[in-house]
């Protein structure tokens, strides 16, 4: 059985005000009958993390939950701007972004410190949501499963039968932010291919491992994505910024058919 995640990633959006308006309007949406079996949270920024994390508690919804979008691949230290897994665990972080493709590009995280923050977070108790994709020349050339595959050996190596306790997030860097999501049947079979590259290490792990696909999910093609076989669930970026659209999607979610593995 793998419940069905939608995870929103605010990236670098948001204010005091912003924030608050977006949690109740999307605790509403949620009081008005999400069913159980199915989890919902999103990653705010560092700083609104203490916020969010109380504006949960107080619409006291339990499947509604918090996480951030990135953590250092130290415990503690001289590592100036960095923050610490163990501090995001303070702030009731339940899920942590790793490996995003844009802290990938923009700051030349490799797969190795992925890995590494992946395991600050899982020390911590928290859930990494790790990322991978292949890029629009990587795919044009034929080489999306190859690239994906390179990236899932990187994060079995280090973190091996810890993967188990992972998410793992498709989301091809040409459907992020584009409008041009992956089709059902392109995210499918990227899916199945990365489940069964995990059951080569650890069947069992690859059984539970839940696999998101992310990359222009809106409310239109939520559930034609949602309900392929090895898709379960969605890392929502630009329609996870209006709780509307956020909450279409969970609704998405929460309508898919319960087969034997969703
Ligand atoms: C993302 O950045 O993780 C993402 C999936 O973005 P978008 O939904 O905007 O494509």
């Amino acid at each position: 059985m793998r419940p069905l995640i939608v995870i929103g990633n605010w990236k670098m959006n948001g204010s005091l005000a912003s924030n608050a308006d977006w949690v109740k309007t999307v605790c509403r949406g949620m009081e008005q009958g999400m069913p159980s079996g199915r989890q919902y949270a999103f990653c705010a920024p560092f700083p609104y993390l203490s916020q969010c994390g109380q504006l949960i508690r107080d619409c006291s919804l339990a499947f509604l939950t918090l996480g951030a979008q990135d953590v250092s691949a130290h415990t503690t230290g001289a590592y100036t701007g960095e923050v610490a897994a163990s501090m995001l665990k303070e702030m009731a972080c339940k899920f942590v972004i790793v490996g995003h493709s844009e802290r990938r590009q923009l700051h030349q995280e490799t797969d190795e410190l992925v890995a590494e923050k992946a395991l600050q977070a899982l020390d911590c108790g928290m859930t990494p949501v790790i990322c991978v994709g292949e890029s629009a020349d990587e795919r044009n050339s034929g080489r999306e499963v190859e690239v994906v595959r390179g990236q899932i050996a990187k994060q079995v190596a280090v973190l091996q039968d810890r993967l188990a306790d992972c998410l793992i997030a498709y989301e091809p860097i040409w459907a992020i932010g584009t409008g041009l999501s992956a089709t059902p049947e392109q995210a499918q079979s990227m899916h199945e291919f990365i489940r069964g590259r995990i059951a080569g290490y650890d069947e069992k792990a690859a059984n539970t491992l839940r696999i998101l696909y992310g990359g222009s999910v809106n409310p239109i093609n939520a559930s034609q994505l949602l309900v392929m076989q090895d898709i379960d669930g969605g890392l929502i970026g630009r329609c996870s910024l209006d709780a509307n659209d956020f909450e279409k999607i969970c609704l998405a979610a929460a309508s898919v058919f319960t087969t034997s593995t969703h």
